[in-house]
C-alpha cells in the first residue's frame, strides 16, 4: 500500500507504513548500534529517510541527543552559514468558509471581526511594511471563493509588487492560501509568486476529518494532494508544515517526512521550506484544549532532527514562539523567521481599536523587526533580506543545484551582506546600524572567492552611495 511515487495521499502518507515507523523507532529508541548508524549516516549530509530519522526522533540515549543537536547545528552552519532570512506576513481577509477547529477564522465565529483589505488598503500595508525595511512577505487568507476569489489574491500580489515606495520595494511574495487547483496554481505561478505555502495541519487522516469537520478543506486527500497540483502548476517551489499539537507529534514528524520524500520521488525535488507552527491562543480557540501540546524540549529536538534529516530545505519560525524559543531552534535548524509581524487584517498600517479583532493567533514576539535584526546581530546572525535565487530563476532544483555545489558561500553569503546593508542605510535605528557595519566588514573575507568578493566590496560601497537591488 504504502508508495512514495503514488499521486495518492493514502499511499505516499500510508497510515500503515507510519505506525510501524513509529513501532520500529520506538522498539530502536535505545539501540546505540543502530542509532550510531543512523548519526553517522546523517553526518554524510545526504538526509535520512523517515524511519531513520524517527529512531533518533525518540532516542532516550543521552549522550546521542546530545551528539544529535549538536550535529544539527553543524549542518546547519554548513548548508546556512550564519545567515537567517527575514519575512512578513500579510493577512489579506479573514473571511472564511471552513470549520477548523484550531483556527479563530472558522465559519462559526460571529463575533470576531471580519476584514478583507482592499486595494488601496494593502498599498498602505505594503508601504507600512517597506517602511519597516521588509522586501519578502508571506499572504494569508481564509478561504472563501466569493469573498477571496484567486482573482483578488492574483490582483492583491500584482498591488504588492508594484509599490515602489522611497527604496522600499517587495521583491518576494510566498503565498499562504488554501488547497487550490493546477489552473490557480499556474496563475499564481504566472504571477510571479515565491514559495507556495500550505500547511497540512495533520497528516492523521481520521484527526483531520474531526478537526475540519465542514467546508472545502474537509477534504483530505485534495488538501494532501495540493502540493502536487501545484507544482504541475509550474510552481517549482512549495512549503509543507504541521500545526503541532493537533496530534502525536511523532506521528506528524514521520509523515512529514514521507511527504519531502515523495515530493523528491515524484518531482525530482523536495520542499523548499517546512514550517514547525504550534498552536497558540487565538480569539476563541484554548491552546490547552488540545491535548498533543508539546514542551520546548520536544520542539528543539523535532527541528534538529528535521534539519539533519532534509538538510537543503529551508525551516522557518514565526512569531507564534517567544524570543528566547527562538533563540534555541534557531542554533539547531531554522534558516528564516518574520519579525515584527502582525496577524490582524491591516494590522501594520495602524493598530486594532480596542472592540476590534481580526487576528489569527497571538504573538509571542512582539518586537519591532528593528528589535529582532539587532537581537540576531548580537547573537552573532547575519540577518538576510534576500530574494536574489527567486529573480535570478534559482529555484526548485536549480536552487538544490546551487546548495549541492556549495556555491552557497559565493552566492548567499554576500547577497546577505548587500541586503543587509541596504536595510542599515534605509531603516534601522542608530545603534543597529552601528552594529550592522561591523558584522559585514567582519564578514566580508568569508566569501571563499576573491573576485566574488572584490565585486561584493563594490557593491557595499555603491549601496552607500545611494544604489540599490544588487544580486549575485
Ligand atoms: N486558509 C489557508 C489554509 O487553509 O491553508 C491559509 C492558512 S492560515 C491563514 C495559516 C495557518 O495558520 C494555518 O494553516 C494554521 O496552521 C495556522 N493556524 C491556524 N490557527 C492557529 C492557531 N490558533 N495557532 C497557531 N497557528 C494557527
Amino acid at each position: 500500500m504504502y508508495n512514495p511515487k503514488s499521486l495518492k495521499a493514502e499511499e505516499f502518507i500510508s497510515h500503515e507504513e507510519v505506525l510501524d515507523t513509529l513501532e520500529y523507532a520506538e522498539k530502536n529508541k535505545n539501540n546505540a548500534e543502530l542509532i550510531n548508524k543512523i548519526i553517522e549516516k546523517a553526518k554524510q549530509r545526504k538526509g535520512l529517510s523517515h524511519r531513520e530519522a524517527s529512531v533518533l526522533l525518540v532516542c532516550e540515549l543521552e549522550d546521542k541527543n546530545k551528539e544529535i543537536l549538536q550535529l544539527a547545528e553543524q549542518i546547519k552552519k554548513d548548508f546556512y552559514g550564519n545567515r537567517i532570512v527575514m519575512f512578513a506576513p500579510l493577512y489579506l481577509s479573514n473571511y472564511c468558509v471552513n470549520g477548523c477547529v484550531y483556527c479563530p477564522y472558522h465559519l462559526k465565529n460571529k463575533h470576531i471581526t471580519r476584514k478583507k483589505l482592499s486595494q488601496e488598503e494593502i498599498k498602505r500595508e505594503v508601504i507600512a511594511l517597506q517602511d519597516m525595511g521588509h522586501k519578502r512577505l508571506a499572504i494569508e487568507a481564509g478561504e472563501d471563493p466569493v469573498m477571496n476569489p484567486i482573482e483578488y489574491i492574483l490582483e492583491s500580489i500584482e498591488t504588492i509588487y508594484s509599490i515602489k515606495h522611497k527604496n522600499g520595494a517587495i521583491r518576494r511574495v510566498n503565498v499562504n492560501i488554501a488547497a487550490t487547483t493546477v489552473e490557480n496554481y499556474r496563475k499564481l505561478r504566472d504571477a510571479g509568486i515565491g514559495t507556495y505555502i500550505l500547511f497540512q495541519e495533520t497528516y492523521h487522516k481520521e484527526s483531520y476529518e474531526q478537526l475540519h469537520p465542514t467546508g472545502p478543506k474537509h477534504d483530505y486527500a485534495y488538501h494532501t494532494e495540493a502540493m502536487d497540483r501545484a507544482m504541475e502548476g509550474g510552481i517549482d517551489d512549495v512549503g509543507l508544515g504541521v500545526l503541532f499539537g493537533l496530534e502525536l507529534y511523532k506521528y506528524e514528524f514521520a509523515a512529514l517526512l514521507m511527504h519531502a520524500e515523495h515530493l523528491e520521488a515524484v518531482h525530482g525535488v523536495g520542499p523548499h521550506t517546512i514550517s514547525v507552527p504550534r498552536i497558540k491562543k487565538a480569539d476563541d480557540i484554548d491552546p490547552d484544549l488540545f491535548d498533543n501540546g508539546i514542551n520546548d524540549d520536544i520542539f528543539e529536538k523535532i527541528v534538529a532532527c528535521i534539519r539533519i534529516s532534509v538538510p537543503y530545505t529551508g525551516m522557518i519560525i514565526s512569531t507564534r514562539e517567544t524570543a528566547s524559543c527562538r533563540e534555541r531552534i534557531l542554533r539547531v535548524g531554522i534558516s528564516q523567521i518574520s519579525g515584527g509581524s502582525r496577524t490582524s487584517v491591516g494590522g501594520y498600517c495602524e493598530p486594532e481599536p480596542e472592540d476590534e479583532n481580526s487576528t489569527q493567533f497571538d504573538v509571542s514576539d512582539k518586537r519591532t523587526l528593528d528589535e529582532v535584526v539587532n537581537w540576531l546581530m548580537k547573537l552573532g546572525y547575519i540577518p538576510s533580506f534576500c530574494t536574489a535565487c527567486y529573480r535570478e530563476g534559482r529555484t526548485g532544483d536549480r536552487f538544490m543545484a546551487l546548495c549541492k555545489n556549495m556555491q552557497i558561500q559565493n552566492c548567499c553569503h554576500p547577497n546577505a551582506l548587500m541586503t543587509l546593508n541596504e536595510y542599515l542605510e534605509d531603516y534601522a535605528a542608530a545603534e543597529t546600524k552601528e552594529i550592522g557595519k561591523k558584522l559585514i566588514m567582519s564578514e566580508v573575507p568569508n566569501i571563499p572567492n576573491e573576485k566574488v568578493r572584490g565585486i561584493a566590496l563594490d557593491y557595499l560601497k555603491n549601496i552607500e552611495n545611494g544604489k540599490r537591488d544588487f544580486r549575485f
